[in-house]
């Protein structure tokens, strides 16, 4: 019988080339020309003002936290519905989380929650891209600018996507790209930070680098490096970037790509709505850049139903996050407000096989095997 993975990691000679002059090189740590590389990819391409490699989305979330100055009793807003990353990064600091409900349409972080939850305590708004496609940026934005509170793009999924035509990842006071083998470009494990206003520029070098300035002594702005600030080790090492270059130079290749598998899936499932089930919904203010294809269930025995048919036919389709604001770890620590809109993607939603590794003929079968296992 046909397998079909969720997700299967492509490279191709491009990545293996690259990796190979990497592994040649004097040059293993991190910041060296790969490195470089990848982050003035990101600038040129995007108009990043400043992007630096990390070794994960985590870790960027994490130098995030630190150079917002992040501590107890700080409040931070975000979505109940994303990866416990997210999360994790400002719970570190001491903050204490504020969770979100989703948008009824999208599994995004919906506005007027977030108004309603602001206090003078709010420091920080967590906005997650679910599936690449962008939160309504404009009046989350304004909302910020008015109570002066920092917005952080969790861009994890987001790569090559816009909001009114700007990047994704470029709208907030700081971002965080994942290069996480289940996105659509990878080094196995990978991260950016981006930071726009430029009062972070700096800091963020330092905080990255051991909160020592090396980055600026490298560039000869001054005669000898110490220890200038609190700081971690989020360099990945070049080798990793080496990779990673081989992926963005492949970049326009992957995206049309993906975009065709997830335009199959949309075309073939039509009729999935006379099941209940709702297909992903992207805004007008949006793009898709196909991280993702979705489908969410009209109630959690369907879906329980519709994943098991297609693990019999080979098809790994799994659901994703958990509301967080009910996990384990936070349930006593929330306020026990209802997050509805959350709890219903967390028993319906569930996403279907998309990477490189599908032929036209696999989108078919699953999409057939999706339509088979609703009719029954
Ligand atoms: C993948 C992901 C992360 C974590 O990325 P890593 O690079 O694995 O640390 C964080 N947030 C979201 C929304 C993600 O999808």
């Amino acid at each position: 019988m046909r397998q079909i993975a969720f997700n299967t990691p492509i490279v191709t000679q491009l990545e293996q080339d690259y990796v190979r002059d990497a592994l040649a090189s004097p040059k293993h740590a991190g910041d060296g020309p790969f490195t470089k590389r990848c982050q003035q990819f990101f600038e040129t391409r995007y108009g990043f003002p400043k992007a630096l490699l990390t070794t994960s989305c985590t870790d960027a979330l994490e130098l995030s936290a630190l150079l917002l100055d992040i501590v107890p009793g700080d409040e931070v807003i975000l979505p109940s519905f994303t990866f416990v990353s997210s999360a994790n990064a400002f719970a570190l600091r001491g903050a204490t989380l504020v969770f979100a409900d989703s948008e009824p349409h999208t599994p995004n972080i919906s506005v007027d929650a977030i108004e309603a939850l602001i206090t003078p305590q709010t420091r920080a708004i967590v906005v997650v891209h679910y599936a690449g496609v962008a939160c309504d940026m404009d009046p989350i934005m304004a909302l910020a600018s008015r109570h002066d509170i920092a917005v952080v793009e969790d861009a994890a999924q987001a790569v090559d996507s816009f909001y009114k035509g700007q990047p994704l990842g470029g709208i907030g006071a700081m971002s965080a790209f994942s290069f996480h083998e289940t996105k659509n470009v990878s080094s196995g494990e990978g991260g950016l930070f981006v930071a726009n206003d430029p009062r972070f520029f700096e800091r963020a070098e330092i905080l990255r680098e051991k909160g020592t300035n090396r980055s600026s002594f490298f560039r000869g702005e001054v005669d000898k490096y110490g220890w200038v600030d609190v700081g971690s080790s989020f360099l990945p090492s070049d080798i990793l970037a080496a990779y990673l270059t081989g992926q963005l130079e492949r970049l326009d290749t992957i995206q049309s790509r993906r975009k065709a598998i997830w335009q199959g899936y949309r075309n073939r499932l039509d009729s999935v709505a006379e099941y209940g089930v709702t297909l992903p919904h992207i805004p007008d203010y949006a793009t898709n850049n196909a991280h993702m294809f979705y489908m969410v269930c009209d109630n959690l025995d369907q879906r329980t139903q519709l994943i098991a048919h297609l693990r019999e036919r080979g098809i790994l389709a799994p659901f994703h996050y958990l509301s967080l604001h009910a996990s384990p770890y936070f349930k006593d620590r929330h306020d026990q407000r209802a997050i509805p809109n959350s709890d219903r993607y967390t028993e319906c939603l569930m996403r279907l096989p998309l990477h490189l590794g599908l032929s036209d003929d696999d989108v078919a079968y699953v999409a057939e095997a999706v339509i088979d296992g609703l009719r029954r």
